[in-house]
């Protein structure tokens, strides 16, 4: 018996936790009536406490293991050229963030989103005035740009620099010991985060937003299983099912605790053990889990079209194409963290003039959603990453398409 336990993967054990953790929360939610303990012993203390320490272990890793990997990763590009087309994707990313003179809501003060910003004080902004201050805030592109100079300048120097190169390949080791660490707690967070939000989730209030709440739910999932995958076989002719028998755990994860960010580890870890080198996957993912979240900008484009009905607005083409781009622009704003699309969708509603109080009305469902759009965003950035390191020749085919294993150490699912 214990040893058919002991065979069960990790990614498998996530998949059992989060299946608990739902049916607990829902029995919770529709059986128990003691407040006492449901809500102050289980949903206040337990679930939370067993549920938050797992999100804040993922999160102390996400800088370190982002900074060490990226200059290590860059070390080792022997191509700087590839270093060069990566920095041109970089900079076009950032380059389209979100601008300037929009309005937001005092919801917005209490994140960290990028606002009021013009242009070149985005891109000024990725320059660390003191890069250990941004190493200290999470300020998450400052890290990269600071951490892909290093790396180019290790790759420069090669002997001179011999040990920091050490240092770095090791603090790298080192990060990546504690991600496999922390990963073994992952089915019992995951339980209690799923524990926690289905144990205290109205949801009643889901009804009369059924149609919306089913749109953007229709919306992410053509994303997730039409759209990523054609563009798999288009650009690599590599399996998709292959891909998403492997990553799914991964999603799970996303969906659970509703971050990027906290996926980022994990996301890169997966792709290791699909055989997609770090040299990339140490650059993309977390960039992308900073600026591409392909879900929050369905959810945006969809919730735009919500508000405009429910208030009998009609929006014009000129009005959608500047939807389009501003939910674009404002999901590339977004930060990784739970429920911040919600806060740049007042972007999107400023800029056609809808009614900021309809993000109001959508706020009560938008937990539950936002799993399933952080879920969709990061497998859009491990998608890509698979598509550029397929193009940088940075995939080991033998071990995407299961003929090979890979080496020992990232193999932690
Ligand atoms: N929670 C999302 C993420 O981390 C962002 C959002 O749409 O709120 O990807």
């Amino acid at each position: 018996m214990l040893a058919k336990l002991k065979s069960i993967s990790l990614g498998n054990w996530i998949l059992i936790g989060m299946i608990l953790g739902l049916i607990v929360g829902l029995i919770l939610n529709f059986y128990v009536t003691n407040p006492y303990i449901k809500n102050i012993v289980l949903m206040d203390n337990v679930f939370y406490l067993g549920g938050n320490l797992f999100i804040k272990l993922m999160k102390m890793l996400v800088v370190p293991l982002v900074f060490f990997s990226i200059v290590v990763g860059v070390a080792s590009i022997s191509d700087v050229r590839t270093i060069g087309s990566i920095t041109i994707a970089l900079m076009l990313g950032i380059y389209l963030q979100p601008g300037a003179g929009l309005q937001m809501t005092g919801l917005a003060e209490a994140s960290n989103v990028t606002i009021n910003q013009t242009m070149p004080d985005t891109i000024l902004g990725m320059i660390p005035d003191n890069p250990f201050s941004s190493l200290a805030s999470g300020d998450m592109l400052p890290v990269i740009i600071f951490g892909l100079l290093i790396g180019i300048i290790l790759a420069k120097l090669r002997e001179e620099t011999e040990t920091f190169n050490k240092i770095f390949t090791e603090g790298n080791r080192i990060m990546m010991e504690m991600t496999s660490i922390v990963m073994k707690f992952a089915p019992i967070g995951v339980f209690c985060l799923m524990a926690k939000t289905f144990g205290g989730l109205g949801l009643e209030g889901i009804m009369p937003l059924a149609k919306y709440f089913v749109c953007v739910l229709i919306g992410l999932a053509i994303q997730a299983f039409l759209v990523y995958p054609t563009l798999l076989v288009i650009f690599t002719r590599l399996n998709p099912i292959n891909f998403f028998k492997r990553f799914i755990p991964v999603m799970f994860f996303a969906f659970s605790s509703s971050t990027s960010n906290a996926t980022i580890p994990l996301n890169l870890d997966k792709l290791s053990e699909m055989g997609v080198s770090r040299d990339v996957s140490s650059f993309t993912i977390p960039l992308g889990a900073t600026i591409n979240m392909d879900g929050t900008a369905i959810m945006q484009g969809v919730a735009v079209m919500f508000a405009a009905q429910a208030y009998g607005i009609d929006l014009g083409t000129s009005a959608l194409l500047t939807v389009i781009f501003t939910a674009v622009m404002a999901s590339i704003g977004t930060a990784g963290v739970p429920s911040v699309g919600l806060v740049t969708l007042t972007m999107v509603f400023n800029s056609v003039g809808l009614p900021i109080q309809a993000i109001g009305v959508i706020f009560g469902i938008d937990h539950l959603l936002d799993m399933f759009r952080t879920a969709v965003n990061v497998t859009g950035d491990a998608i890509c990453t698979i598509i550029v390191s397929f193009r940088n020749k940075a995939i080991d085919l033998d071990i995407y398409n299961g003929k090979k294993q890979p080496k020992k150490e990232i193999h932690i699912m």
